[in-house]
């Protein structure tokens, strides 16, 4: 399914034509151009030749059922992963990834372990959506929510990752809310002040980590460039041009990140009433242990206890590798 082909084709016929075929892809979301029986016959079957709708894909389920990931081939042989959060309150939210690998190289992370092969067009991120959109329908179910926080740093690949949001967020494509986006940086801070200009309404999330920069710098190489106060600074600029909530994301690392002082100091540098802080558990790829449970309680109670709004994300999907960090494209899809 490539959207830019599709677009380049419509150029050359009227403007409701094109309305109908994009009717058929995001909202009937159809699987094959037959279906589209609102387009003529001659028009369907240029589509067949030359946009097949088909997307190439793996799944996995996960034991619980509410996590799915799937694996999108790509043109070149590459391919992408993308996740589904089911919720129980019937919110489906897809983790989209920006990039093949990554090239910030976090120690945690498993994209970053496998480095960068290229950045993904528009088409192949709205792609990732499309092919759930698709899963969810057959449950009488929508795509909610999106975020970027699959494979890749999305301000590094900010030109196709904007065009990706303008499809997911247009009413005649996906018409998913700006406010239902969320766009997770390590803190490239010219990112952030693109989302500030360019998306006041989506929601930013910042990969912190780590209460300094020696700290900081050691898990994140990234942080040489964009330290602590220069990503805050960026982050108090977004917040006054767009009054919104900014999440710290911080994963926990046993012995590494998780101390009560290491806690105390997490609120020092927090204290920003817009700020909040999302625990999430590390999920396990060899180089670092996961904090257990009872300590990670104690450090947000220490975040609490200082004001800050503190949330523990769910773990999705460890079972079938499909948890954050853990995306990282396998010779055998
Ligand atoms: N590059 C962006 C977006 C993708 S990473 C960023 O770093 O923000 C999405 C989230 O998953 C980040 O918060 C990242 O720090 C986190 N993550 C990476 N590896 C992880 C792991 N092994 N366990 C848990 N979270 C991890
Ligand atoms: Fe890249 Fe984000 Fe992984 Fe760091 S955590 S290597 S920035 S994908």
């Amino acid at each position: 399914m490539n959207f830019e082909k599709l677009e380049e084709i419509m150029k050359t016929e009227p403007a409701y034509r094109w309305k109908q075929a994009k009717k058929a892809i995001f909202k009937d979301l159809i699987t094959d151009w037959n279906e589209a029986t609102a387009l003529p016959k001659i028009l369907r079957e240029k589509f067949l030749r030359e946009v097949p709708l088909r997307i190439e894909s793996e799944i996995l389920s996960s034991k619980d059922k509410r996590s799915v990931k799937a694996c999108i081939k790509l043109r070149d042989g590459l391919s992408v992963e993308a996740v589904l959060m089911k919720h129980t309150d019937r919110r489906n939210t897809v983790c989209v990834s920006s990039q093949v690998g990554c090239p910030l190289g976090c120690l945690f992370c498993v994209t970053g372990k496998m480095g960068f092969k290229r950045n993904l067009t528009a088409s192949e991120i709205a792609r990732q959506v499309l092919f759930f959109a698709r899963y969810v329908k057959k449950q009488d179910e929508k795509v909610t929510n999106i975020v970027f926080m699959g494979m890749g740093e999305p301000f590094l690949n900010w030109v196709e990752v904007k065009k990706a949001i303008e499809i997911i967020n247009d009413d005649n494509y996906f018409g998913i809310g700006a406010r239902k986006i969320s766009v997770s940086t390590a803190g490239i801070i010219e990112g952030i002040e693109k989302l500030a200009r360019d998306f006041p309404q989506i929601n930013l999330a910042i990969s912190l980590h780590a209460p300094d920069d020696a700290l900081r710098g050691e898990l994140m190489p990234v942080n040489k460039k964009y330290p602590l106060s220069k990503i805050l600074k960026a982050v108090d600029e977004y917040i006054e041009k767009t009054n919104r909530k900014v999440m710290f994301e911080y994963v926990m690392l046993r012995g590494v990140n998780d101390s009560e002082f290491q806690a105390r100091e997490l609120a020092k540098l927090l204290k920003y009433p817009l700020y909040m802080v999302n625990l999430i558990a590390y999920n396990p790829n060899g180089r670092f242990e996961p904090t257990p449970e009872e300590k990670i309680k104690k450090f947000k109670a220490i975040l609490e206890a200082a004001g800050i709004f503190t949330t523990q994300r769910y773990r999705f999907g460890t079972d079938i590798e499909a948890a954050c960090g853990q995306l990282a494209a396998r010779k055998s899809h």
